[in-house]
C-alpha cells in the first residue's frame, strides 16, 4: 500500500509491504488518487530513518460518513437503520496516522468509542450520478476508525444540537496505514472487518453486511453534495462499538486493505498555538 510519512522533518511517500517500507520518489497519495498510482521501482530503497506515519490522505476535500449503515449497529444504537444512506461529516483536524496516539479529551474518559470502518477515497467527482457510474469514482480503499465521544454525541442529539464536535476532536480519525488502489480489491463488499482492543476482539463483521452497495452510497451522496477527487467516505461501522481508555491499543483490520493500529492516551497536552505542529497541509 502507498503511505505518507515523515522522517527527518520531511514528508515522504512510501510503499509498505508487510513491515517493509520502501521509499519512493513521487507525490503524496493525495495526488496519486488523481494521477494514478506509480509502479514501485525494483530498486526502491528500504527506508532506514525513523518514521512517523501520516494519514492515508493528507488533505481531503470532504470527509463524509455514513450513519447506521449496518443493521446490527443501528440496533445496538437504539434504532432501525434509516430508509436511505444518511451521512454526517467529520472535520480534517481529526485526522491521525497509523501508530499515532488517539487522545481522550479531559472529562471524557471511558466515553470515547472505537468504530472500525472501510473508507473510500475518490479519484474523480461528479453530482447526481447513478450508482454504476458513482462506483467508478473510487480510486482507493483504506481503513478508518471513526472515534466518537459517545455520551457527548447522545447529549447533543437529545438537545437538538448538531453533534459534529463529538466526532471531530483532534486525533478522532485514524486513517491508514495507506491507500490500496481500487484495482487491487476484487470485491470491497466481501471483506472481513475486525476491531481489537489490547488484542481482544470487539467488532467482527463483513463489509457485505453494509446495507447499500458502494455505488448506491456515492450516488445518494452526489444528490446532496458535489463529490470531488480527494474526498473520503467512511462507510459506517458494524456492531460491537465500545470504549477506549488511556493505555489501550486499538487495531482495525480489514482483509486486503490493512491493519490500522493506534495507542490511546489521556490528553495532558493542554492547548496553545498549532502553527507548524501539523504539516499535513504541506502535502
Ligand atoms: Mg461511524
Amino acid at each position: 500500500m502507498y503511505v505518507n510519512y515523515r522522517a527527518r522533518e520531511e514528508r515522504r511517500t512510501g510503499f509498505l509491504q508487510g513491515e517493509r517500507l520502501l521509499r519512493i520518489e513521487g507525490p503524496s497519495t493525495d495526488r496519486m488518487v488523481v494521477e494514478g498510482f506509480p509502479a514501485v521501482p525494483e530498486d526502491a530503497p528500504r527506508e532506514t530513518d525513523p518514521v512517523e506515519f501520516l494519514p492515508a490522505v493528507l488533505r481531503p476535500g470532504k470527509i463524509l460518513c455514513l450513519l447506521r449503515s449496518y443493521r446490527a449497529h443501528a440496533e445496538e444504537s437504539g434504532g432501525a437503520p434509516p430508509p436511505e444512506p444518511v451521512f454526517f461529516a467529520k472535520l480534517p483536524n481529526a485526522l491521525l496516522g497509523h501508530e499515532a496516539a488517539i487522545r481522550i479529551p479531559p472529562g471524557l474518559e471511558g466515553e470515547v468509542h472505537h468504530e472500525g470502518e472501510l473508507a473510500l477515497v475518490l479519484g474523480a467527482g461528479g453530482r447526481d450520478l447513478e450508482a454504476p457510474e458513482a462506483a467508478g469514482l473510487v480510486a482507493a480503499y483504506t481503513v478508518a476508525n471513526d472515534v466518537t465521544a459517545r455520551t457527548l454525541q447522545r447529549a447533543d442529539a437529545a438537545r437538538g444540537w448538531p453533534w459534529t464536535r463529538a466526532k471531530s476532536f483532534d486525533t478522532f480519525l485514524p486513517l491508514g496505514p495507506g491507500l490500496v488502489p481500487a484495482s487491487e480489491v476484487e470485491d470491497p463488499r466481501d471483506l472481513s472487518l475486525e476491531v481489537r482492543v489490547n488484542g481482544e476482539v470487539r467488532q467482527r463483521s463483513r463489509t457485505g453486511r453494509l446495507l447499500y452497495t458502494i455505488g448506491e452510497v456515492l450516488s445518494r451522496l452526489s444528490r446532496y453534495v458535489t463529490l470531488e477527487a480527494g474526498d473520503v467516505v467512511l462507510t459506517g461501522t458494524p456492531e460491537g462499538v465500545g470504549p477506549l481508555r488511556p493505555g489501550d491499543v486499538v487495531e482495525v483490520e480489514i482483509e486486503g486493505v490493512g491493519r490500522l493500529v493506534n495507542p490511546v492516551r489521556g490528553d495532558g497536552s493542554g492547548g496553545g498555538r498549532a502553527a507548524g505542529a501539523m504539516p499535513h497541509f504541506l502535502g
